[in-house]
């Protein structure tokens, strides 16, 4: 239970969720199909919250930087909407898809228009069209995440990068099928290049709470400048409930009940609107690709606070 000391007490919250979930920890797969993730220290763990009037808490490896994955597509989705850009939904939907996030089949019968901007496909029409706006996918990416989480090292992990251009013929094929449907404007390569490099970015459960506190603030940057319209912020925290969880986003909702953005990595990136973003970390996957220990410290968290959107 949370403790009534008047003010919520997140670095007890964080510690108690912590605990809690310190079984689930080390349980299900590291990624292996981008061979360089398969590095991760199985037993890492760790958790950070960022409120939306600057307070910040963590525990455990929460400061360790990991490599980001899928949680970037968060950030190319908000980053293309800025200023009020809309063109983007009439070539990308926003229903889950029942799908792995990876898979074809739907694309065929969608005449390449990719069902969510979460999904591969989803978030490679999402870095093309971040690709025109900015000249730099990636490096948007980065710099948000820098001057965001005040991190001047937070950086595209090259060899990450390169292992899944090498091993990634299932994107390249996506891609491909996008582009001969004419929802690709630049060439290929150059998109699953750009979509490599924001995918491999490496940053702390510290860094991306600080970075995703834009949407628990009605997208409010952290220096008080608008990033995302009110409304925007309210929609694009919808796809994430409904569609950033992989093809668990039920459970998700079930479990935790927030808005959140899983990755590969192991990380997963939760919204508490109007009061903060929390970060959860554990590389081992469940068979979806959501960290096993991540979620289940998520949900910890919210059932021990309460704090969640429902
Ligand atoms: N870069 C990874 C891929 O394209 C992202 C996977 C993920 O985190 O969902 O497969």
């Amino acid at each position: 239970m949370e403790r009534h000391t008047g003010a919520v007490d997140y670095q007890y919250l964080l510690d108690e969720a912590m605990s809690a979930a310190r079984r689930s920890a080390g349980v299900g797969r590291v990624a292996d199909y981008i061979p360089a993730l398969a590095r991760a220290d199985p037993d890492a763990f760790g958790i950070a919250l960022a409120t939306v009037d600057g307070e910040l808490y963590g525990a455990g490896a929460w400061t360790q930087p990991f490599s980001v994955q899928s949680i970037s597509k968060l950030f190319t989705l908000a980053l293309v909407l800025a200023d009020g850009e809309q063109g983007i939904w009439e070539r990308v939907g926003r229903e889950p898809s029942g799908n792995p996030f990876n898979s074809l089949v739907q694309l065929e019968t969608e005449r390449g228009i990719p069902r969510n901007p979460f999904i591969n496909a989803g978030a490679i029409v999402v870095t093309d069209k971040l690709l025109s706006l900015t000249g730099d996918a990636a490096g948007a990416v980065r710099a948000f995440l820098r001057t965001e989480a005040d991190n001047p090292l937070v950086r595209t992990d090259p060899e990450v990068a390169a292992s899944e251009a090498g091993h990634g013929h299932r994107n390249a094929a996506l891609a491909h099928f996008i582009a001969s449907h004419g929802n690709l404007v630049n060439p290929v390569e150059e998109v699953l290049a750009e979509y490599y490099a924001h995918c491999a970015i490496e940053a702390s459960c510290r860094d991306l709470a600080l970075a995703g506190r834009f949407l628990a603030r009605h997208g409010l940057r952290a220096d008080g400048s608008r990033l995302l319209s009110r409304s925007d912020a309210k929609r694009v925290n919808g796809v994430l409930l409904t569609c950033g969880t992989y093809d668990r986003g039920g459970e998700f909702a079930y479990r935790v009940g927030l808005p959140g953005k899983s990755g590969v990595g192991g990380g997963v990136l939760a919204m508490i609107p109007g009061r903060a973003a929390v970060c959860a970390w554990s590389p081992g996957l469940d068979a979806a690709g959501n960290s096993v220990g991540a979620v289940a410290a998520l949900d910890a968290f919210t059932t021990l606070s309460g704090l969640s959107v429902f």
